[in-house]
């Protein structure tokens, strides 16, 4: 499936200069994400994962339906605050500022392996503070799937020695 032919490229949104992926118009499409979804497990299926693991809000798109198909369970990756019960932190730099994402404590058991998912890689940090909490509770990550790799910002180089599939790339 040509997936690209499903996405909207936002000019200057969120900001000038910026052209955003819209993923919602993949999403809008029972067939395409039905498809994308498809790919990832059949990926995952051969890597006998235990549990997925993805951050807000994307990566719950993505992670959710995976982790049905498969018959395991998903765990959140929220911003600070969002989560009610214990919760071990990381942080990571943004263009401007910081931010910071957690999990829950008992989320993960140790030598569980997980697959990260998010909508899409650009940088890489978002998913690298992702593995950090991942490992930081014992955590084995097997692979990390997106939709879409922005390959001009070489997140790849991130996350060296992880697994990764992308389904599209600009
Ligand atoms: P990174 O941390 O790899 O630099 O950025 C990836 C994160 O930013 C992902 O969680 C993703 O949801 C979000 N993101 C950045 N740019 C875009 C975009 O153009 N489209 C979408 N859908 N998400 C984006």
């Amino acid at each position: 499936m040509n997936y690209k032919e499903y996405i909207t490229v936002v000019e200057d949104w969120p900001k000038q200069g910026v052209k955003f992926k819209d993923i919602t118009t993949l999403m809008d499409n029972g067939a395409a994400y039905k498809t994308a979804v498809d790919e990832i497990v059949t990926y995952a299926s051969e890597k006998n994962i235990d549990l997925v693991v993805g951050p807000e809000a994307r990566g719950f798109i993505v992670g959710c339906p995976v982790a049905y198909a498969l018959e395991i369970g998903f765990a959140p990756v929220r911003k600070e605050g969002k989560l009610p019960r214990e919760v071990i932190k990381v942080n990571y730099g943004l263009e401007y500022g910081e931010n910071v994402l957690t999990i829950h404590k008992d989320a993960i058991k140790p030598g569980q392996r997980v697959l990260i998912t998010d909508d899409l890689l650009a940088t890489g940090g978002t998913i690298e503070a992702t593995i950090k909490l991942v490992e930081q509770l014992g955590g084995i990550v097997v692979g990390c799937a997106f939709l879409i790799e922005l390959t001009y910002l070489d997140g790849r180089e991130k996350l060296q020695g992880y697994d990764i599939l992308t389904l599209m790339e600009y």
